[in-house]
């Protein structure tokens, strides 16, 4: 397996948007100064522990101490690896909302099942 050029992920943590990755996942978030909280959706939050920080594209729970960039965030929210999470936001990114670049893209279509389970389980937490 080819190594993912550091410039390549620079790339994706400055340009994808984490508060539009972090709606899309299902999960509300409300102004707290320069930063947006939400119920955190790795672990069972009442109080909204999860602070994202638009201005360095950044996220972190106060609660469980999960945090990151965009990368993480795709990891943790859709369960899948590194390397997947990257090739996820590299497609979604070249296709604007998630259109595979290649038709028929085994690693597209499986995220969109993971994605779908996702709905779901944010639904849970948030009714
Ligand atoms: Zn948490």
């Amino acid at each position: 397996m080819a190594r993912i050029p550091q410039s390549t992920l620079d790339r994706l943590k400055a340009e994808i948007d984490l508060v539009e990755l972090v709606r899309s996942s299902g999960v509300e978030l409300s102004r707290r100064g320069k930063d947006l909280v939400g119920i955190c959706p790795f672990h069972e939050d009442s109080d909204p522990s999860l602070v994202v920080t638009p201005e360095k594209n950044l996220w972190h729970c106060m609660g469980c101490g999960a945090g990151g960039s965009v990368i993480d965030w795709t990891m943790r929210a859709s369960g899948i690896s590194f390397r997947h999470a990257v090739e996820v936001l590299r497609e979604g990114q070249a296709g604007g909302d998630l259109r595979p670049v290649v038709p028929d893209h085994a690693l597209v279509t499986e995220f969109r099942a993971f994605h779908s389970n996702c709905f779901i389980f944010f639904g849970f937490f948030n009714p």
